[in-house]
């Protein structure tokens, strides 16, 4: 079979000592499961992996599979020859033949000799490309600040040559932190926060309280929606819909108006750590940024705490709702999250919902409420969903 040779570079993972393996063994997995159903092989070497992909795959799926990659910082497909300059001349040849590199006007070469017995340095390698290059395409100058193309030239068990480099999404390889359970509403924040958690390993499933038919089926396809465009970047993601109009309704009719919001939100927590239980996931993750709503000033995140014995990862908590936003617009869960249908909070929130909650007396009400026989109730109607 033949195959098309992809440089990766890594980020953060290179910086690791002790436990390097374990990362870079994590990624080479990730990688593996997001090109099947294509052959690929899979090296690594100190700052890169070599991806090697059944030539069979088509560019844009495996772009979007490394760029979707957390632990990848960028990558490109290359070109590789033993390394003797006249091999990488004939290499070097190619690429820069090709309509792609020479109807540009400006080009620099940037070389990289890991192998530091190679005979050449790194600046006449450089040196002697560009005077290749120049007499091929008179058209192009050098322009080493801001060219518009790069050739790179890596010189290390073999020499390895490419152009077009691409961006990764930087972070540590899903699975390497763990596994969490992400509160998913159909708002812009929960998205932006799944994204940031998964961006720094854990690996992720994600629940949805559903009020039907206070909220429609068109909130949970929204749901589902945004699941689906964050599940590559979680590799793989579970949706578990939990039916919500009982422990609502219950809410409302027990609890005093001002404070439905909370104890809401607090049956939300106590569903999603016996669930997060259920799936071996040891934290929960929301998109709660302090001060935004009642629900989020510092009383009230300490009441949501104190109803869990998991850690409560809010990613979101220092950041304005601007800085979120272009977070959502970069990763495209943006315009899915505006769509227009209702929430489950919205629908049965009060008009004046408490933002300073005393501790103790909201636990009270809590208690008074009775509510743990529908929350168990909700729990085993929970409907999974593979994305
Ligand atoms: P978002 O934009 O993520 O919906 P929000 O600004 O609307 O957040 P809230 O509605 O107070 O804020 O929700 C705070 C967090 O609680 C959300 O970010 C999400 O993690 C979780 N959450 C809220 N509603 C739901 C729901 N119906 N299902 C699952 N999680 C929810
Ligand atoms: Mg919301």
């Amino acid at each position: 079979m033949d195959y098309t040779l992809y440089l990766v570079r890594l980020g953060e993972i290179s910086l690791k000592k002790m436990n390097r393996d374990m990362f870079e063994a994590k990624l080479k997995h990730n990688i593996k499961y997001k090109l099947r159903p294509f052959q690929s092989r899979i090296t690594k070497q100190k700052g890169r992996m070599f991806v090697q992909v059944d030539e069979k795959a088509p560019d844009e799926l495996v772009n979007h599979a490394l760029a979707t990659t957390f632990g990848i910082v960028g990558f490109a497909k290359a070109l590789s020859c033993p390394k003797q300059f006249e091999e990488i001349v004939k290499i070097a040849t190619t690429i820069v033949d090709e309509p792609f590199f020479n109807s540009a006007s400006t080009f620099k070469v940037e070389t990289v000799r890991a192998d530091k017995t190679f005979p050449m340095k790194s600046y006449d390698i450089s040196a002697e490309l560009g005077h290749l290059v120049l007499g091929r395409h008179q058209n192009m100058t050098v322009d080493v600040h801001n060219p518009q193309r790069i050739l790179y030239v890596e010189i290390r068990d073999k020499a390895y040559l490419y152009t077009s480099d691409h961006s990764g999404p930087g972070g540590l390889p899903v699975g390497t932190a763990g596994r969490g359970m992400l509160m998913l509403s159909g708002g812009i924040d929960s998205p932006v926060a799944g994204y940031r958690m998964a961006k720094r390993g854990l690996r992720l499933e994600a629940v949805y309280f559903h009020a039907y038919p206070y909220t429609s089926d068109l909130a949970k396809e929204k749901v589902i929606a945004l699941g689906k465009i964050l599940s590559p970047f979680c590799s793989q993601l579970h949706l578990h819909v939990v039916p919500f109009t009982d422990v609502q309704l219950h809410i409302k009719s027990h609890a005093h108006e001002e404070e439905t919001t909370l104890l809401m939100r607090a049956c939300m927590v106590r569903i999603t750590t016996e669930l997060a239980a259920q799936r071996g996931c040891k934290c929960i993750v929301t998109g709660e940024a302090l001060s935004q709503v009642a629900s989020q000033t510092l009383q009230s995140i300490a009441f949501t705490d104190s109803m869990t014995e998991l850690p409560v990862f809010r990613p979101l908590i220092g950041m304005d709702k601007e800085e979120i936003v272009q977070t959502a617009r970069a990763i495209g869960t943006f315009d899915t999250s505006i769509l227009p249908y209702e929430d489950c909070c919205t629908i049965f929130s009060p008009k004046h919902p408490l933002v300073k909650p005393n501790l103790e007396s909201i636990r009270n009400s809590y208690e008074l409420m009775d509510i743990e026989l529908l929350l168990k109730e909700a729990l085993e109607n929970t409907e999974l969903i593979r994305l």
